[in-house]
Formats: C-alpha cells, sequence, structure tokens
C-alpha cells in the first residue's frame, strides 16, 4: 500500500521511493509517492521519476483499485528500484490555490444562498463550478466573488486533520457536493479554512488564503432549470 505524502504535506516537492510494482513496464506503484491521483475534480499531477542518471516522466497519476498507479513514458524501472521523485511544482502549486479559492466560493455561496456544488473541475487556466440555485444572476455571482476576493487578501490559515467519522459527519454542510458522500472509512480527512469552511476533502491545498491571490470570473452559463455553471480563473 503507497503512503499518499501529498495527503500529510502538500508542499512536498521531491522525495525519495522504492518500486513496489510493476506493470507492462510502465505503469509504476511506490511505497509513498507525492504524486496526487486525478480525482474529486482535481488533475492529477506531473513531474518525473529519477533513477540514477535516468529520468522518467511521470504523464497521468490515477488510483486504480485503490492503489496509485503513476504512468511513466517509457520501460526501464524495475521493482526495488530505489528513485527519487519530483514534481511539476508549479502546475501543482496553480492547482493548490485554484482548489482552495473553489472551497471558499463553495462556502460563501452555500451560505449565502443554499447552493449546493454539483460539480467541479479545476484546470490549469481556468476552474469549472456547478451548482444548483434557482435564483441567478452575474450581479450576484460577482457580488460574492467579491467577498471570496477580500478573503484572499486576508491571513486566513488553512488546515487538515483527521477526524473520526462520527465526529466529523456533525460538522454542517460538512458534505457540500450534492450527491456526494465521504468514504465508508473510520476516520475522514477534514480541511478547514479558519472560520469559512470545513470539508471532508482528499485534495491538496495551500496553507493560508494569502496565497492564492485573486480571483476572476471569466463567464457563466444556464445549464437547465437549476443548474449554474461558472467559470472562474487565478490572477
Ligand atoms: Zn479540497
Amino acid at each position: 500500500m503507497t503512503k499518499a505524502l501529498f495527503l500529510i504535506d502538500s508542499y512536498l516537492k521531491e522525495s525519495p521511493a522504492t518500486v513496489l510494482s510493476m506493470k507492462n513496464g510502465k505503469y509504476v506503484t511506490l511505497d509513498q509517492t507525492i504524486f496526487y491521483p486525478r480525482g474529486g475534480g482535481q488533475p492529477h499531477d506531473m513531474g518525473k521519476i529519477i533513477k540514477g542518471d535516468e529520468v522518467f516522466n511521470v504523464v497521468y497519476v490515477g488510483k486504480f483499485s485503490g492503489e496509485i498507479s503513476h504512468e511513466v513514458d517509457h520501460a526501464g524501472l524495475q521493482v526495488g528500484d530505489n528513485v527519487y521523485c519530483v514534481l511539476n511544482w508549479e502546475r501543482r502549486y496553480k492547482l493548490m490555490r485554484s482548489h482552495t479559492a473553489a472551497h471558499v466560493l463553495a462556502a460563501l455561496l452555500n451560505k449565502g444562498t443554499g447552493a449546493l456544488i454539483t460539480g467541479n473541475q479545476l484546470g490549469e487556466d481556468h476552474v469549472r463550478f456547478d451548482f444548483s440555485l434557482e435564483k441567478f444572476d452575474r450581479v450576484l455571482l460577482e457580488s460574492y466573488l467579491a467577498k471570496a476576493n477580500e478573503l484572499f487578501g486576508t491571513d486566513v490559515p488553512v488546515k487538515w486533520y483527521e477526524l473520526s467519522r462520527e465526529e466529523a459527519m456533525k460538522i454542517p454542510g460538512v458534505v457540500k457536493m450534492a450527491a456526494a458522500f465521504p468514504p465508508d472509512l473510520p476516520a475522514l480527512r477534514i480541511v478547514e479554512i479558519v472560520g469559512v469552511d470545513r470539508q471532508a476533502d482528499g485534495g491538496t491545498h495551500v496553507r493560508n488564503l494569502k496565497e492564492v491571490g485573486k480571483v476572476e470570473l471569466v463567464k457563466t452559463e444556464n445549464k437547465g432549470k437549476n443548474n449554474r455553471r461558472i467559470y472562474f480563473k487565478l490572477n
């Protein structure tokens, strides 16, 4: 079983690891990893796995049957190899910032309008956000973005820790995704933006809202009766 280092410290950019298994010469599992596997609306990480002088580019990371699998661009890694992993940090850090921004926006919208998030997809350039809301206009939305931007300029810590499932489920709004339910585990990972939001969540986030910067609305769409879609981006 791979130890998911990104859940403990999302700022780890490099780490040693040992190859646990290989499939078809290019699907690698490791004893521990800094690479986030695609999931929960957050894209997979990219980067490289280095063995001696040889560099294997990590082109995809996914979770299959509970195991984190890294796809590399060519064959050559073997079970038992001691390797060194390096993240494409620029990409990851942008995703951490936009992921954290998405939490704040979801929390403000949920608190102010009762809207539930029905889907979200983080991208390197923009974030897509779907939510259910009957009354909707751009002016209202801009006001929520303005509120969020105010928060992004201030010193607000973001923490992550585990809580027992029982305790976690007592937090109001701990699950803001419509139709989502936390994994069936005895302990849940909670991401807390102090004074703003607490979510059960397995993604990577920045440590302080000051790191987010500013966000900007790109466009809005109506996707049916109560379904709204917005795109925003980091500035
Ligand atoms: Zn998150």
